[in-house]
């Protein structure tokens, strides 16, 4: 036991991150340690580390530094993505105590215990072949709504992708275990549970026990209100969830499907499981179910041989599609990935100015989805937050609403009707009305 110690974890990266750093978190105050902020000079620092692009490392590097500025006696430990890809060039950093890979990160208490500053840098990286235990994990406390993970890994290997070399093979609890844990979470003050981790929809690699099992059997579950897929990939949002989706009162109309690119050539260059035409269906079948659904969109610009014809065509087939917004990556050579050995390497200026186009294209898709309801009355889930005089939300169709600060409203979920744009393009609300809950029956 620590009584008096004090922990600070920071986290980079992903819900998935953020759920693990969560129940990280908790074990630290289960073993007697305080949980602090990072500038209350913690005794101890775990950072959480993504690896997505060359710029997270740089991040890594960073916080060790602000870290140790706040406290030179601090222990630190780097935990996450880059520790597994890269434990040897993190122990390297100076003031670095302890790198621990994808599973031993669940151990940290262990390997934690009776190490001192400056000893030796401990590194605990299993090799990726050898990680297969599926360790669950919920965010509690953190926010207005709990990301609970149900899957971890992934087997897909696209070619600009380092994700399974820093998180291993795809896998899952069993459907009853998966249950137990979303019951804790249920009594948890979280009304919205994002369900996540790498490759959600493979849940169950195909086996009986697969994700619209699961999404049928969690919609049973009291003490949740909402329920929304983090992210699914298209391939895998076959006609059965879409159909459910748009007949449950839990899951939200609110689906986000990575695309990565609107051209057959790249897709198949980039090794994903579908050609476009596979997310026109997908795109077509959604909006027929729940015409006021939204989805957003994860697209890559500057990916090798993406030739300026490459891009327009990318470029227009998101603007002829129903789409609602887009998260869009600039392509970043990792290492040890397929991509990183192709030919037509785009220019960064060039990779830089596409990211923009589609920016602009996501800021239009977005506030032409946002007018489609103007008017309209949705259910929203105030934040526990106040922003400036305001408390934010999203309805069920992920749009985000404001409302005058008002305590009660806090974490609520009420039915608005939406009124119009404020300055900043976020909707304002009126007929503002507390919903009554689905309380919890144990
Ligand atoms: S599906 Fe592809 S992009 Fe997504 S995590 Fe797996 S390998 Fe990476």
């Amino acid at each position: 036991m620590n009584p008096n110690k004090k922990v600070s974890l920071y986290t980079l990266g992903c819900k998935l991150n953020f759920s693990e750093s969560s129940s990280i978190a908790r074990m630290f105050v289960d073993e007697g340690y305080a949980r602090v902020d990072f500038n209350d000079t913690p005794d101890v620092y775990v950072i959480n580390t993504c690896s997505v692009t060359e710029n997270a490392d740089k991040k890594c590097k960073q916080l060790v530094k602000k870290a140790l500025k706040v406290n030179p006696d601090a222990f630190v430990a780097i935990i996450g993505c880059y520790a597994q890809l890269k434990p040897e060039e993190i122990a390297q950093i100076y003031g670095v105590d302890m790198v621990l890979g994808a599973s031993e990160k669940f151990k940290i208490i262990e390997h934690i215990n009776n190490l001192e500053k400056f000893e030796e840098t401990k590194v605990v990286a299993s090799k990726i072949k050898e990680v297969n235990t599926f360790v669950p994990s919920y965010s509690k406390g953190d926010r207005t709504r709990s990301f609970l993970k149900i899957q971890d890994g992934c087997d897909y290997f696209c070619t600009f992708c380092t994700i399974p070399l820093a998180r291993g093979k795809s896998r899952n609890n069993s459907i009853e275990e998966t249950l137990k844990v979303a019951k804790d979470v249920a009594k948890s003050a979280a009304k919205e549970v994002v369900l996540t981790g790498v490759n959600i929809g493979d849940f169950g690699q195909g086996d009986d026990e697969n994700f619209y099992e699961l999404v049928k059997e969690l919609d049973k579950i009291d003490g949740v209100e909402r329920f929304r897929i983090s992210s699914i990939e298209p391939n895998l949002l076959n006609n059965d969830i879409i159909e459910f989706v748009s007949t449950s009162n839990k899951f939200m109309p609110h689906f986000h499907i990575p695309l990565q690119s609107g051209s057959d050539k790249l897709l198949k260059a980039m090794r994903r499981k579908y050609l476009s035409d596979l997310y026109v269906d997908r795109v077509a079948t959604i909006k027929k179910l729940m015409p006021h659904a939204c989805i957003g969109v994860d697209v890559i610009v500057g990916f090798p041989g993406e030739t300026e014809e490459e891009f327009l065509i990318t470029y227009n087939f998101l603007n002829e599609l129903d789409v609602s917004y887009l998260h869009v990556f600039t392509y970043s050579e990792r290492q040890n990935t397929t991509a990183i050995k192709m030919d037509g390497v785009v220019p960064k200026e060039e990779r830089a100015k596409r990211s923009k186009m589609l920016h602009i294209l996501s800021d239009k898709k977005r506030r032409a989805f946002y007018e489609q309801h103007i008017g309209k009355t949705y259910h929203v889930l105030f934040e526990s937050e106040q922003h400036e005089n305001y408390l934010n939300g999203f309805t069920d169709n992920y749009i985000k609403v404001k409302v005058p600060y008002a305590k009660e409203l806090e974490n609520q979920i009420c039915s608005v009707t939406l009124k119009g744009f404020d300055t900043d393009g976020v909707v304002e609300v009126e007929n503002v009305k507390i919903v009554a809950e689905n309380i919890l029956t144990i």
